[in-house]
């Protein structure tokens, strides 16, 4: 049966000519990695999601050991519309076991997830979090092997994640255009730490689109507050928390300044949000609509700027060295 959908502002993927919701879906957390989640709640947080007017979807087997993966293939089953209602991106090289990304593995990777997620293609497949391998190898042996899955009908479009901002132009810098369609950065478009901005006329100028992930700084600015696995600092970690009792005090949601601010920047094409409940859903989507409606909350965002300067642009190391 059809789902009656709500409009969400679609935006421009870079060349691909795919049309992304503002708010995407990070189904890092279907895979129980910020806590446990049954799977009638995922199904029905997907489905909310869909119902809402998100169109975007992204997932990896390296989510709770490919967790995340499953739930998000029986979600998009269960919603029983056509394929091209929705774009998926998965990716490739990082595994619970570790990170290989040789030509052999992320080929055999692609049949794995799509007989997880169900699906006979994805839209884009990234190699996930370049910098924890050779970037020499991702250019000259998974980027062709992922061009081959992509001539092969797999994955639509390649994509390219990371931490470090400088991953991306080590590589894009190497590849002929058009090579790389996407790129996904994350943590480096929010409150805290807006990194990201310096890099987005060069990413123009490449004609990649721009996918930010976590807005909420996977967790710190949330009131919950982050997963024990959390990297950041204690520095980083006590400043957020005290970004989040300041707009508790005021009766304001963090979560909703958070979002709003990562979603004004409209050169960036998706901002994913890890969600795993419907009303999670619910308040994110309810905060694309304020924005377009009233704007953003100067006030409390300015107030929330000065405690998060000390720390802003604060990040932590991640990969291994590059020679
Ligand atoms: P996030 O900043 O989106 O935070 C997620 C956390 O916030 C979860 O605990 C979630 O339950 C909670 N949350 C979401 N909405 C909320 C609300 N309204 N109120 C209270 N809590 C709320 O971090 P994330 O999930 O790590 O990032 C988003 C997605 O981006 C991931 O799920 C993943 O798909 C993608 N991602 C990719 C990479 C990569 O490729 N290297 C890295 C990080 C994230």
């Amino acid at each position: 049966m059809a789902i009656p959908q709500t409009k969400m502002e679609l935006r421009p993927l870079g060349n691909t000519g795919l049309k992304v919701s503002a708010v995407g879906f990070g189904a890092s957390p279907l895979g129980s990695v910020f806590g446990p989640v049954a799977e009638d709640d995922a199904v029905a947080t997907v489905r909310e999601a869909f119902r809402l007017g998100i169109n975007f979807f992204d997932t990896s087997p390296y989510y709770g050991a490919t967790l995340s993966e499953k739930m998000l293939g029986k979600a998009l089953k269960a919603l029983q519309v056509p394929r091209g209602d929705y774009i998926v991106a998965t990716k490739c090289g990082r595994y619970e076991e570790g990170f290989d990304f040789s030509a052999e593995r992320v080929r055999k990777s692609i049949d794995e997830s799509l007989e997880r997620l169900q699906l006979d293609y994805v839209d884009i497949l990234h190699c996930h979090d370049i910098e924890f391998g050779s970037l020499d190898q991702i250019v000259s042996e998974t980027i062709p092997a992922l061009q081959k899955l992509k001539q092969e009908g797999k994955a639509r479009f390649i994509g390219i994640t990371g931490l470090p901002l400088d991953i991306f132009t080590y590589v894009l810098d190497r590849v002929p255009p058009g090579t790389v369609d996407v790129i996904l950065s994350y943590c480096h478009y929010g409150v805290n730490d807006s990194a990201l901005l310096d890099l987005l006329p060069y990413l123009k100028s490449k004609g990649v689109g721009v996918i930010s992930a976590s807005p909420l700084a996977m967790g710190l600015l949330t009131e919950q507050g982050p997963p024990e696995w959390h990297p950041a600092s204690p520095e980083l970690k006590s400043a957020c928390k005290a970004a989040v009792a300041h707009c508790k005090s005021k009766g304001k949601k963090i979560t909703k300044l958070a979002l709003q601010y990562s979603l004004a920047n409209k050169e960036i094409s998706s901002v994913l949000v890890g969600m795993s409940s419907v009303s999670q859903v619910e308040e994110n989507v309810a905060a694309v609509t304020e924005l377009e409606g009233l704007g953003i909350d100067k006030e409390t965002l300015s107030e929330v700027e000065a405690i998060l300067e000390p720390v802003k642009n604060l990040t932590w190391p991640s990969g291994i060295h590059q020679k």
